[in-house]
């Protein structure tokens, strides 16, 4: 009789990536942090206030990913929880039928293709929600001129650090209260 490996649905798919609190530090190292060391807990102590940590943390465990820091765990952290709650260990492959496996170990047996393509079709699923959210946010009515900058009616403002000007309206979204702060 043939078992047949069936895809693993992913526990979670990349829509978190961009919301990490670790884009803001370019100048840290979260994969070649030695364990301990100043620029360790630096990187722990910044996934600690990361709105992300979670799925950060989970998709780290599922791959059994060796190095750096995921989620405020190192490998050693990763390792006791691996071993408590069933998740490969640190530097092991990841199961067949995942994407990890697929991605990260180059498997390309039938099970780990379609685990692939199951958690590409959710991360692009994914992705097209958040652009509904992620449009600007500001419409001009009235001309703006910012410095040697000119906007024009109608044109959209997006939401990065500029005061928004007399006269701009504001175009309220249908699911903006969903719209996490640190995000
Ligand atoms: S939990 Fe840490 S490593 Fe993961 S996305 Fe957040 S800041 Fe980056
Ligand atoms: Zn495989």
């Amino acid at each position: 009789m043939t078992t047949v490996e069936l895809p693993r649905v992913p526990w979670s798919v990349p829509d978190w990536h961009e919301r990490g609190a670790c884009q803001l530090f370019p100048e840290l190292d979260w994969i070649e942090a030695k364990a301990k060391s100043p620029q360790a807990l630096a990187c722990k102590t910044i996934c600690a206030a990361c709105p992300v940590r979670y799925d950060c943390a989970i998709s780290a465990l599922e791959r059994g990913e060796p190095n750096g820091i995921w989620g405020g765990l190192d490998r050693a952290d990763r390792k006791k929880i691996a071993v408590e709650f069933g998740f490969p260990l640190p530097g092991d492959p990841p199961p067949h039928g995942t994407h990890a496996r697929r991605v990260k170990w180059g498997c390309t047996c039938r099970p780990c293709k379609d685990g692939h393509a199951l958690y590409e079709r959710e991360r692009r699923f994914r992705a097209r929600a958040m652009a509904v959210w992620s449009r600007p946010l500001l419409v001009l009515t009235v001309p703006f001129k910012a410095g040697r900058r000119l906007a024009g009616a109608g044109q959209y403002l997006l939401p990065l650090d500029v005061p928004a000007p007399l006269g701009a309206e504001r175009e309220q979204q249908p699911d903006e209260a969903a719209i996490p702060a640190a995000a």
